[in-house]
């Protein structure tokens, strides 16, 4: 058995290695031909990568912020580390997370929690992937590696005023991430601008390429396909000039009650924006918003607990040995996994076994996944782009929005992207997290899962808010995060609207 070692303080200080630079910022990157030999050369200078601790590095642990996995390394790369230090990419450290990336505020790892950047150390840096965010935030990495299932790296980016941009699913392979929920987990680029992220997916061509290894990654004949149907793929094409000829949705279900004022004031700020940009804005109405939460925590929790049913104390890192060793009585599994999860995952779960039960499935996974179809269906009817995925033969669009009619549409339907707050608050501070129920917690998820259920493109911008100037604190947390969703495959679009935008 391989005793429990705790991640060496080293180790997790990887992260806090002082070095500073940001000319990648200024570096034209735009083929993925001359970059190599230009590094090689010495003209680009080195561009520094953190990775969170889901990916699997060479030379670095990987333990998914969880004690089932402290001392543990995976001894080779994931796809998507291996294609960036391919272009002249370093890991410089691994970032810390939620436990298996369950959480919002990076709070439920096993060593030590993150907390957002100076000068805002008091507060959440969002989750959970939120030691990526503050590598990027502090300077100490050009571009860090997240996975976003729920928002995990939008929310973060909000938290930390960083860019977190989260791929449409399948675009970026997953292997040697460790898996949360399969059918939600992507892999996202965080950074201080869009810059960066848009020369790694269109600049270096990451889009393109599919990996055999990952089941679901998506193949090449459709990456071809989908492509065709979109623009700004051309890894010269910049940033737009203008929003000229755009529209944009503002998603009424998504101005609820809870929403922070200062949040709200500068979302409608950032409409102001577009207009003087060129581009138009309508509302528009996602009716399925309301349950997206919901099915998200069922469907999530459900693909959790399957995956994490591998952490036995027998096929992989942590065995608590104390007391009986014997497989065959459960004891080691049940002291194994009694001990080597946290709370949290252990929530997960149990939710997750419950929903798969055959008691509860009809009432929960079976509902959950009906909610996910029509939240995907919401997203088709409102972008002027189809869905390359859809199978016309089987769900025929006009035909939907014949006989849905006016009455769940309020605006106009055909949009471009849609714009929306990525939190519905300024960063908590850690103590307030500390003091909130699982709920409360979950709840703050509500404007990033729609996007992730319906697998498509999002991105998280610095967004301006209003500042008392009599109040210390708004005056510390002066920015929130601008969410842009875009249709499935509109990455490339997506990422030039919001260099423009930020
Ligand atoms: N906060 C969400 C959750 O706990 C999202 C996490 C994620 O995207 N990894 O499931």
């Amino acid at each position: 058995p391989r005793a429990a070692q705790g991640v060496t303080a080293t180790q997790w200080r990887a992260l806090r290695a002082p070095s500073l630079y940001a000319r990648f910022l200024h570096q034209e990157v735009t083929s993925s031909r001359d970059t190599p030999a230009r590094v090689q050369h010495g003209e680009l200078p080195q561009i520094r990568l953190v990775v969170k601790d889901n990916i699997a590095t060479s030379g670095f642990p990987t333990t998914c912020a969880s004690h089932i996995l402290a001392g543990t390394s995976i001894p080779f790369n994931a796809t998507i580390v291996t294609q960036l230090c391919r272009h002249g990419m370093e890991v410089v450290g691994k970032a810390g997370m939620d436990e298996f990336g369950m959480g919002t505020h990076s709070t439920t790892s096993a060593f030590e929690s993150v907390c957002n950047a100076h000068p805002l150390e008091a507060y959440s840096a969002g989750g959970s992937s939120g030691g990526s965010a503050v590598a990027v935030r502090e300077g100490r990495a050009d571009i860090a590696l997240g996975t976003d299932t729920g928002g995990s790296v939008r929310m973060p980016a909000a938290y930390t005023g960083t860019v977190g941009f989260k791929p449409s699913y399948g675009m970026l392979s997953r292997w040697g991430v460790v898996p949360y929920a399969n059918s939600l987990d992507t892999v996202g680029l965080l950074s201080r601008t869009v810059r960066p992220i848009r020369q790694a997916i269109v600049g270096l061509r990451l889009y393109k390429e599919h990996d055999p290894r990952d089941p679901t990654s998506i193949p090449d004949t459709v990456r071809s396909r989908c492509t065709a149907e979109r623009e700004y793929y051309a890894p010269t094409a910049g940033p737009r000039k203008n929003l000229k000829g755009l529209t944009f949705g503002l998603p009424l279900e998504y101005n609820i009650e809870e929403l922070d004022p200062r949040i709200r004031q500068g979302w409608l700020q950032a409409v102001d924006t577009i207009q003087e940009l060129g581009g138009r804005a309508v509302s528009v109405s996602l009716p399925s918003t309301r349950n997206a939460l919901s099915a998200y925590y069922v469907i999530a929790p459900a693909e959790a607990a399957s995956n994490l049913a591998k952490y036995d104390g027998v096929r992989y890192g942590y065995r608590d040995t104390n007391g009986s060793s014997d497989a065959q009585d459960g004891v080691l599994y049940a002291k194994t996994r009694g001990s080597g999860f946290g709370d949290e995952v252990k929530r997960r779960i149990l939710l997750g076994s419950y929903t798969l039960s055959s008691e509860a499935i009809d009432n929960y996974f079976i509902q959950a996944q009906k909610v996910r179809q029509l939240v995907r269906r919401d997203f088709d009817r409102v972008f002027k782009l189809k869905n390359p995925l859809l199978d016309e033969q089987h769900f025929d669009l006009s035909e939907m929005d014949e006989s849905v009619g006016i009455e769940t549409k309020l605006g106009p339907a055909q949009v471009d992207f849609l714009v929306c707050p990525t939190a519905p608050t300024t960063p908590p501070l850690l103590e307030q997290v500390r003091n909130q129920t699982p709920l409360d917690s979950y709840m703050n998820d509500v404007f990033t899962v729609p996007a992730s259920l319906a697998g498509l493109p999002a991105i998280s911008i610095p967004m301006d808010i209003p500042v008392d100037p009599a109040s210390e604190e708004q005056k510390l947390l002066h920015f929130g995060g601008l969410q842009l969703i875009g249709q499935f495959w509109d990455d490339a679009r997506l990422l030039s609207v919001a260099e423009r935008l930020s």
